[in-house]
């Protein structure tokens, strides 16, 4: 067999793994709560919140759509004509058309090129999301955050690139294997490290005092049987009013973080709410299943972008010869891009029915509907989520369950239904 008719058979087996492995993880088998109990739920919920929370929706909408559209068109500008070859080799250039310093600076223009260019439209989400009260950042604080993300990003997706363009020439029939291979690792070990590394760069963790809700936190963890080593408060008020709370780690390292936004705007037995849903994602190892599926596409995505290499035409159109040569960067990006934007509904999906069984799992363990359901409605208010989002735009970007979905399940099981 020829290293193509490989690299298609181990796409076959990863897309059948993958595939496989979804089918029997996901809990596929808990759809959301009927549509009348979903609009009873809306019905309940006062009016000005909701029109106020549609508000803030229609106003972010702009900057939302105007950033993807604009960020689509600039990556495909640039990938599918020869200007983001031209790029990579200006990038290069100064160090006498080094690939490396094509490969690592080469990517980073590219990258920065398309950031400079949506900034106005994040700029814009800024704007919006100060005049409704979530953000607390003023531009100073905001610009530094923005630098911090192009950095963290500048430092991974530089590695990332060395190793690739290493690979592709150090294997030039090959490198599909070894790069589906360490892309695989790569994601393994961002789940990791992001935690530890990455998210102290942007927020400040201390321990949660000592009293009756740590005490409480602690037991609800140890009735779960999910070993907790500490409670932790991330400072989140210095960027943002929203509410919010996450278990990061794995095994002895597992922490739970809850924002000190919450501590001011939610009750204790809220807290414990929203608690004992991060510990069903704890309980159901979703952070290892999200990192096993996250590394068998990414895995996939690197033999997809192997035999998208021998089409010609395509490699004309982006001014390179092959996919194994640094100069077909903004190629990459191009068709990351587009494959997020497929990608996203997919994943959107997957994480609402995963999310789901972590409410299921709060309600279970807590037994406690009624508080449920005002932790959902606190959301709700301090975060201004859309209670109930238009359709396209839930099945787009949707990562949890809405509010309505969120309350009516709550009932469904308060009548022990669920
Ligand atoms: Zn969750």
């Amino acid at each position: 067999m020829t290293p193509r008719q490989w690299a298609a058979c181990t796409l076959g087996v990863l897309v059948v793994a993958l595939v496989v492995y979804a089918a029997v993880v996901i809990p596929w088998h808990r759809p959301p709560a009927p549509r009348a109990d979903q609009l009873d739920a809306l019905g309940r919920l006062p009016a000005d919140q909701v029109r106020r929370a549609k508000a803030f929706h229609a106003d972010l909408r702009p900057g939302s759509y105007g950033a993807l559209a604009v960020g689509l068109a600039a990556a495909l500008l640039l990938g599918l004509t020869p200007l983001g070859a031209r790029l990579v080799s200006f990038a290069g250039r100064p160090f006498g058309d080094h690939w490396i310093a094509q490969a690592v600076l080469g990517g980073l223009l590219v990258v920065l090129v398309v950031e400079v260019i949506t900034l106005p439209f994040a700029a814009w989400r800024h704007v919006i999301v100060v005049r409704y009260g979530i953000s607390t950042q003023g531009w100073g604080a905001w610009s530094a955050d923005m630098a911090k993300s192009y950095a963290v990003g500048a430092v991974i997706g530089g590695l990332a690139l060395l190793g690739f363009y290493t690979v592709t020439r150090l294997a030039p029939h090959w490198w599909w294997a070894f790069g589906a291979a360490g892309a695989a690792a790569l994601v393994v070990l961002l789940s990791f490290v992001l935690p530890v590394v990455v998210e102290p760069i942007f927020n400040k963790f201390t321990p949660m005092a000592q009293g009756p809700l740590r005490t409480e936190l602690m037991s609800l963890a140890a009735r779960d049987n999910v070993p907790v080593r500490d409670v932790l408060v991330a400072d989140a008020s210095r960027r943002t009013k929203a509410v919010n709370a996450y278990v990061s780690g794995f095994g002895p390292t597992r922490r739970i973080v809850v924002y000190d936004t919450m501590l001011t705007e939610a009750t204790p037995d809220e807290v414990v709410s929203v608690a004992a849903h991060e510990l069903g994602h704890a309980k159901r190892g979703d952070v290892v299943i999200g990192t096993v599926i996250g590394a068998l596409g990414a895995a996939a995505a690197v033999i997809v972008l192997y035999l998208l290499g021998s089409l010609g035409w395509l490699l004309r159109l982006a001014g390179t010869g092959s996919m194994g040569e640094p100069r077909t960067i903004a190629l990459l990006l191009a068709l990351v891009t587009v494959a997020g934007l497929i990608g996203g509904p997919i994943q959107a999906l997957v994480s609402r029915r995963v999310e789901a069984r972590a409410d299921a799992h709060a309600l279970d363990l807590t037994g406690d509907a009624a508080t449920f359901e005002a932790m959902q409605r606190r959301l709700g208010t301090v975060n201004l989520s859309d209670p109930d989002p238009p359709t396209w735009e839930y099945l787009m970007y949707a990562s949890h369950p809405s509010t309505v979905e969120r309350v009516a399940a709550a009932r469904a099981y308060a009548r022990g239904e669920r």
